[in-house]
């Protein structure tokens, strides 16, 4: 369902993408996992459509999106995008930020609206305004909202960075629900450990631009690829 064969980077002379393969089937839910520079946010832009590849190919849902010259926008993509903070409308209520990429033609809205905040655990909460919210609240209306028009899939960047850590955990073990609910495909990225293990189906370890391995939580923590590997997931415990 996303296949990225071969993708290469470079800001100016800097490579900040080489030879990246990754390809997942529906309804995985991937994390690329880091250090701080490694290239996540990076890729994660390239299949949004926010940069241009330099090398090899990106395809979603069978569909060609980027090639060396050949770039797809993104409002074109139909990938969701949830940042780490800020992605709300302000002066929309949270059932305007959640209906927000749906048409307005659609006769289910008000009803998928609702949906999407169930499965956030936010039933009810329609016509509070962001400011009424905590933080944790809000980044669970940007996932609502990200779910909503069922994209084919969804990017998380770094969702969590900002909440403490109570609230984080019970705020990934939420969202993983959720996302596991919808079916939706979603590719988070973190340079947190626990984070990447803890949620995803397969994670792909990353560093200096590179996938060093990908395989499921259990292979990347028994099995490391290579003594890095062995080093930064380690640090999990
Ligand atoms: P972090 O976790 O700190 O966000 P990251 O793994 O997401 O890091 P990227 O933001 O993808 O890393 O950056 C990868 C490399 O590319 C870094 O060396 C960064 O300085 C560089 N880089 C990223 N964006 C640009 C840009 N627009 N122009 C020039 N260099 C960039």
């Amino acid at each position: 369902d996303v296949e990225i064969n071969h993708v290469g980077k470079f800001f100016g002379t800097l490579r900040a993408l080489s030879g990246v393969d990754l390809s997942m089937r529906s309804g995985e839910f991937l994390a690329v996992l880091g250090p701080s520079g490694c290239g996540k946010t990076t890729l994660l832009r390239c299949v949004a459509g926010f940069e241009q590849i330099d090398e090899g190919r990106i395809a979603l849902g069978g569909r060609l999106v980027a090639l060396p010259g050949v770039h797809v926008p993104p409002h074109r993509r139909h990938v969701a995008v949830v940042p780490q903070e800020g992605a709300l409308f302000p002066h929309l209520d949270v059932a305007g930020n959640v209906a927000y990429g749906l048409g307005r033609g659609r006769r289910d809205r008000a009803a998928r609206v609702e949906q999407c905040l169930e499965l956030v655990g936010l039933g009810g909460y329609g016509r509070r305004m962001p400011h009424e919210l905590s933080g944790g609240q809000r980044q669970r209306v940007a996932v609502a909202r990200a779910l909503a028009p069922r994209p084919p899939l969804v990017l998380l960047d770094e969702p969590f960075s900002a909440l403490d850590a109570a609230l984080r955990s019970e705020l990934r073990r939420d969202v993983r629900r959720a996302l596991r609910e919808d079916g939706a495909t979603a590719i988070l990225v973190t340079h947190d450990q626990a984070e990447a293990l803890s949620m995803a189906d397969r994670v792909a370890v990353m560093n200096g631009g590179r996938i060093r391995q990908v395989g499921t939580p259990a292979e990347v923590y028994r099995h490391p690829a290579d003594v890095w590997v062995a080093g930064f997931v380690g640090e999990a415990v």
